[in-house]
């Protein structure tokens, strides 16, 4: 199943445009090699086939918005994770609600007005969103005035990146929060860092075994071949696994209801 449709408000040179996700396969899980933007990029390039976006110029908020609706796909809204509490070592969860995130973000959006990736404001100041090819440029090692470039790209002078970067994280606000939490033992409250992309693709890379697993039971249990398994879509590829495992049988089959 392709996730819901998801509006994407940054497109360099183009319209906000409303897409979709295809369903994640093995394949696209077992592409994914690492936690930055670039891995990101990867990804959802794998996932947008349907649409003529370009996942490289994605601009970060409009990605958070891409992995927001595959988590949702992949785990369903809520982020639950483990913290070690810094005071006495105790591991507890936090958790939220993804989607309550994204409707805070957005609420907290600006008299900025957005159009082909550009913000402009009311009293005529204007800036380029940076895309994810801006974004991996600036961190590139060795490339000679990367970070210049960015914040060149994003229409401020070095001395102006910080109203940059405030412009935004106000109009295009990405899930990055730094969170406070509050330890069930001890009580120490202590901040928390939380960033989707990062956590997204680092959930994928930590399913690696468990996608193994799935391959070498079902191609036990069917003989279909690895090739075969990995374009499965992840749900079914999942439900295979459920009745194969015995964890979920197989319905019955009605066989009267089958009668002319
Ligand atoms: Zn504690």
């Amino acid at each position: 199943m392709r996730t819901n449709a998801v509006p994407l408000w940054h497109l360099r040179g183009r319209p906000a445009s409303v897409v979709s996700l295809a369903e994640l396969t093995g394949g696209d899980e077992m592409a994914v090699d690492g936690m930055d933007t670039r891995a990101a990029v990867a990804l959802l390039a794998r996932l947008l086939t349907a649409t003529p976006v370009d996942a490289a110029t994605l601009a970060a908020s409009d990605r958070d918005a891409l992995l927001a609706a595959l988590h949702r796909q992949c785990w369903g809204d809520r982020i639950a994770s483990t913290i070690t509490c810094r005071a006495c070592g105790a591991p507890f969860d936090l958790s939220f609600e993804l989607s309550a995130v994204q409707r805070h973000l957005v609420s907290a959006a600006p008299v900025w007005l957005t159009y082909g990736g550009v913000l402009t404001h009311p009293d005529g100041r204007s800036l380029i969103v940076p895309d994810a090819t801006d974004e991996i440029a600036s961190v590139e090692p060795g490339v000679p005035g990367a970070v210049e470039r960015l914040a060149a790209s994003a229409g401020a002078t070095a001395n102006a990146i910080a109203d940059a970067a405030a412009a935004l994280e106000a109009a295009a606000p990405i899930v990055d929060l730094e969170l406070d939490a509050t330890c069930p033992e001890c009580g120490c409250s202590q901040g928390a860092h939380f960033d989707l992309q990062s956590f997204v693709l680092q959930r994928l890379l930590n399913e690696r075994d468990t996608l193994f697993a799935d391959v070498h039971l079902l191609a036990t249990a069917y003989g279909w071949s690895l090739a075969e398994i990995l374009a499965l879509p992840r749900q079914a590829r999942r439900s295979f696994v459920d009745i194969a495992s015995g964890t979920h049988p197989a319905p019955a089959v009605d066989r009267a209801a089958r009668r002319p």
